[in-house]
């Protein structure tokens, strides 16, 4: 089939009546929510329960011990089987592995991460249904460990029972009653990915267990039931749903060229998405032979199949946020490690402590053999925007001889950017380090004939927080005065007359600095040499790491404005801390999941905002090396243009702002 058609169809979407909006949050359905909905966490209780049954036995009878190893078997398979959905989640958001065959090109924004949260509900119906089935049939408690037998009966009970009931009973969920009423939450996910399996209603997942159960316990009572069957069935069946619902063509098409009849036996990634597109067709649990009798194949799912599955290319972003990994800890915030702790701002969590030691590995890994990798995307205006990360840690930008090596990876970054058409690269964080390659400077002396344009996005870094400060401010305490960013503040300010009291060691650099102003204004460029001058001036501005005694010289009311990073620790109980330069994306924004480091959910660095407003605009130069002053307002007029926003990291009388900001 022609590439167009496969396009068109994989875009083709078919709108779900979104019930959550059309009944005010409220769903009447009997059966439709899940009896542990608002228990949160607590609904884990069940597994402590399970497990101190399991510890302590209340009978010390023969079955009484039996009864506790079932305990132990219930737990361990839930754990399993979590376990299961969660690294085949992990292979799915790893993009830079599986990006050209990956089905949907659209990401899964945050509206789905939260719908799907509960995606484990599931399992844990299915371990009360265990424990119920234990407790109705007690022979279950004698399984041997392994019967061959079972193998051939299960099977058969698998295809002759469970794959044709939930055929039909997947097509009735399809009328239009059942539809609206129940099966419409499953359809909901936009783009398909392992834990949408787990994202349907309770009734849904309870006629799952008559699906699942059957071929399990008739094999138990026909005398072949085993612990590795049960095991088994379960854990494949598992893997099966995963398989379907995944958004990545795993299985080659060659496959199916060499042994045609699997083709009919086992559906694929591709197959099961295709329902979830068009929802007529491909109605099977796992078997498409079923689709074939009832006649509900889709026509266009071995062309699609192909296509997918051998895709070479996939589409070129139109800009790259260039980012590092901050540390051992922020590294765990990528959506291919828990898609849902990435979804929500960073900060520590005690369940990242045992992930420790094996990431600590991983740095080291990376360190000797890793190449920049792309580790999340959003669509904008039709383009693609994505963050590819250098495979370095903050600390290695502090080791002298690591600095070449850190280069040559942004360096073969920008490279490839250049290669695959990419409009803007942006430099984020210590990527644009003036000591390491002069704010990019380094690499466009090196390649003066790129077509991609570099951006340090600091120009808008700086715009963001001069619009922080109220314009009745007439004088500031500047540190990190002669950085790149303090510079550019500094000179700005002395343009709109706010006296700038500059800490600085090196008179040299400050000269340097004052010079850059028109004559009339270098008097509101100051040089001070300690904290003690500031004593009096209630607005910092810190580039530079402060301690408990620098913050102490501040009087009380002051609010720190910060640029650096990590931003300092908020020691001063009477003063306010700003937090760090960022802008929210515009408001169109698509299929957006990923928190970047500690910023809200929507909201970039300002220096990513810089190079989106750069892509957006079309701009043809670099923005690498020093700040170009007269840009400040230009960026920041443009970035509120295509509708970034500023975040209110300090309360300001709106009329109170520069006048640069509307
Ligand atoms: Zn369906
Ligand atoms: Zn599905």
């Amino acid at each position: 089939m022609e590439g167009e058609k496969v396009t068109t169809m994989i875009q083709a979407r078919i709108t779900i009546p979104d019930k959550r909006t059309a009944f005010s949050g409220t769903t009447t359905a009997p059966l439709f929510a899940w009896p542990w909905e608002h228990y949160g966490n607590y609904k884990y209780l069940f597994y402590v329960a399970l497990l101190a049954k399991y510890l302590y036995p209340t009978t010390t009878t023969e079955e009484g011990t039996e009864g506790s190893s079932w305990c132990l078997h219930i737990l361990l398979l839930f754990l399993l089987r979590g376990l299961l959905y969660q690294l085949w989640s992990s292979y799915d958001y790893m993009f830079f592995l599986n990006r050209t065959r990956r089905i949907s090109e659209e990401g899964i924004d945050f509206k789905q991460i939260d719908a799907e949260w509960n995606w484990d509900n599931f399992l844990i119906l299915h371990a009360i249904v265990a424990v119920l089935a234990y407790w109705s049939f007690p022979s279950l408690t004698n399984l041997p460990l392994w019967d061959g037998r079972g193998i051939f009966c299960c099977l058969a009970l698998h295809i002759g029972v469970s794959e044709p009931v939930y055929y039909w009973l997947h097509r009735l969920l399809h009328s239009p009653n059942l539809f609206t009423d129940y099966h419409w939450l499953h359809h909901s996910s936009k783009v398909s990915h392992p834990f949408t399996a787990g994202h349907a209603t309770f009734l849904e997942h309870l006629v799952l267990c008559i699906v699942i159960g059957v071929p399990i316990l008739g094999t138990v009572f026909i005398g072949y039931g085993s612990i590795s069957i049960l095991y088994s069935y379960v854990l494949l069946f598992d893997m099966l749903r995963c398989l379907g619902h995944s958004n990545v063509e795993v299985i080659p098409h060659h496959l199916f060229e060499n042994i045609p009849l699997l083709r009919y036996l086992v559906y694929t990634p591709t197959y099961h998405n295709i329902h979830h597109m068009d929802m007529r067709t491909n109605f099977c649990l796992f078997m498409p032979v079923y689709d074939i009798l009832g006649k509900t194949i889709n026509t266009r799912y071995w062309d699609l199949h192909k296509d997918i599955s051998s895709r070479k290319k996939t589409s070129a972003p139109g800009f790259v946020f260039l980012g590092h990994v901050v540390d051992i800890m922020a590294a765990l915030h990528t959506p291919f490690v828990f898609r849902s702790f990435n979804s929500i701002p960073f900060s520590k969590k005690f369940f990242l402590f045992p992930f420790w030691p094996p990431t600590f590995l991983v740095m080291l890994a990376m360190w000797a053999k890793s190449k920049t990798f792309l580790v999340s995307f959003y669509n904008l205006r039709g383009r693609l925007h994505q963050t590819w990360v250098v495979p370095r840690f903050g600390f290695q930008y502090f080791l002298p001889f690591a600095a070449d090596g850190i280069n040559k990876q942004i360096e073969e970054a920008i490279l490839r950017a250049d290669r695959l058409g990419v409009k803007v690269i942006s430099l984020a964080a210590l990527n644009k380090n003036e000591s390491l390659n002069g704010g990019g400077t380094l690499f466009i002396n090196k390649h003066p004939d790129l077509k991609v344009r570099v951006v340090h996005g600091n120009t808008l870094t700086a715009a963001v927080i001069l619009n922080e400060i109220p314009r009745d401010v007439d004088e500031v305490f500047l540190t990190g005065s002669t950085s790149k960013l303090g510079r550019a503040i500094a000179l700005y300010l002395a343009r709109r007359r706010v006296r700038v009291l500059m800490l600085t060691q090196s008179t040299e650099r400050f000269l340097k600095i004052q010079k850059e102003a028109p004559e009339e204004l270098q008097k509101f460029l100051v040089q001070v040499t300690k904290y003690q001058a500031a004593k009096q001036c209630k607005t910092w501005i810190i580039g530079k790491w402060t301690t408990p005694r620098e913050q102490s010289w501040a009087p009380s009311g002051t609010h720190f404005h910060q640029y650096v990073v990590p931003p300092v620790i908020p020691f001063r109980r009477d003063c306010t801390f700003g937090k760090l330069a960022a802008m929210r994306l515009p408001e169109d924004v698509e299929g957006l999941g990923s928190c970047e480091y500690t910023m809200e959910r929507g909201v970039v660095h300002a220096c990513h905002a810089g190079g989106v407003v750069h892509f957006l605009e079309g701009w043809k130069h670099h923005e690498v090396g020093a700040i170009d002053v007269d840009q400040i307002d230009v960026v920041w007029k443009a970035a509120l243009r295509h509708g970034l926003k500023p975040m209110q990291n300090f309360i300001v009388d709106k009329s109170c702002n520069w006048g640069i900001s509307q």
